[in-house]
């Protein structure tokens, strides 16, 4: 009985000792963040605690974090519905590891000062998607995606997450432009790879801004000819040039459908509709009997697409709805073709800015600006 009673009061000592290490810790570490005030833009830029890694969790020190499309619809509330206030945004994350919580498995066995990837999909790693590697549509979305819903993001100097969300970078690879493989490129990669994009088929990339941009570096790493690029801006078909489209069409200038089918007669293999918007149209009208359209832009609750039947049964057309991508399967794959330079992110981002400058990524973002522009967070 005594012995027990020891137990318990050193039970309870240690209890309330880490306690006051940890309040200790929140009082002492401090960290600058973008903060999301409860009605869309402007976030903030404001001290808040520094992440506690619990858990399976490790703390990231953030090098750079991806101003995406999706976070305008994420801050409006088209996307998942209203963000709580104080919720940390930035799911296209890369920076280096900084502490491991007590029960990290360490399968990479990463050390302190090791670069890495945040993946925003967090999988369980147990759910039927997880086990049949289709980790994009784990169960547990619903409830946790880095930076988008359940844990916070990496606009932030420090991002504390599952030790399944963290992906080796290597040490070849600039962990201040890479962050867009976390997200950019993920997301065409498991594009394209979902439209069965080999090696000799052609390719309509529609919209040519950071996800389209990243399809086209894809697109010629994996052989893909010819690969045709459609946007708006001309300054973004100039890009799409550059990083490896054989042909770039303006839509507002020229008829794009005419252009492509003067290139392609009976259409295309693959077309990958970009778009945060998709609408499908010139997807449609573009794409060749028995061939593949893809689209991976979320749009919003409202964003609907019409679909002319008659068209769609006729030219036996497969339409593909692609998530994400796969964090374990994907996100390795991409360091490896970025580190063996079959793809450049730096070629991807046009801006970098201080945090104190995000509102304005944000602002420039929606006008089009940018083709991938990062936050420097460290
Ligand atoms: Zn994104
Ligand atoms: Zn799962």
């Amino acid at each position: 009985m005594t012995y027990n009673l020891n137990s318990n009061v050193i039970y309870i000592k240690v209890t309330v000792l880490k306690l006051h290490l940890y309040i200790q810790y929140l009082k002492n570490n401090r960290m600058k963040a973008a903060v999301f005030k409860g009605m869309n833009l402007p976030l903030e830029i404001r001290e808040v605690p520094t992440p506690f890694p619990r858990g399976d969790e490790i703390l990231i020190r953030v090098a750079s974090t991806g101003i995406c499309h999706s976070d305008l619809h994420l801050i409006n509330g088209e996307l998942i519905g209203p963000l709580p206030e104080g919720f940390i945004i930035g799911h296209e994350i890369a920076g280096w590891v900084e502490e491991f919580a007590s029960n990290v498995k360490n399968p990479y066995e990463l050390r302190k000062g090791d670069p890495v990837l945040v993946s925003w999909i967090v999988p369980c790693g147990i759910c039927k998607y997880c086990a049949s590697g289709k980790e994009n549509y784990c169960k547990q979305n619903a409830s946790k995606m880095v930076g988008i819903i359940g844990i916070n993001g990496g606009h932030a100097e420090y991002v504390s997450v599952p030790e399944i969300a963290v992906i080796p970078l290597g040490k070849k690879i600039d962990p201040y432009y890479s962050s867009p493989i976390a997200c950019a490129y993920g997301t065409a990669y498991n594009a394209l790879k979902s439209a069965k994009a080999t090696s000799g088929k052609s390719v309509v990339i529609i919209g040519a801004g950071g996800v389209g941009s990243a399809a086209i570096q894809l697109a010629n790493a994996m052989g893909l000819n010819p690969i045709i690029a459609v946007d708006i801006i001309q300054s973004k078909l100039e890009k799409a040039k550059e990083l490896g489209a054989t042909h770039a069409i303006n839509a507002l200038a020229d008829d794009s459908r005419a252009k492509i089918l003067e290139i392609l007669e009976e259409g295309a293999d693959i077309v990958y509709e970009t778009k945060p918007n998709p609408d499908l149209k010139l997807s449609l009208e573009v794409v060749k009997a028995g061939g593949s359209i893809v689209v991976t832009g979320l749009g919003g609750f409202t964003n609907i697409a019409e679909i002319p039947i008659t068209l769609f049964v006729s030219k036996g057309i497969t339409l593909i709805g692609s998530l994400g991508y796969r964090p374990r399967i994907d996100l390795p794959e991409l360091v490896s073709l970025a580190s063996s330079g079959k793809i450049d992110t730096k070629k991807l981002v046009t801006h970098v800015y201080e945090p104190e400058r995000i509102n304005e990524a944000y602002e420039n973002l929606k006008k089009g600006i940018h083709i991938r522009a990062v936050v420097k967070w460290n």
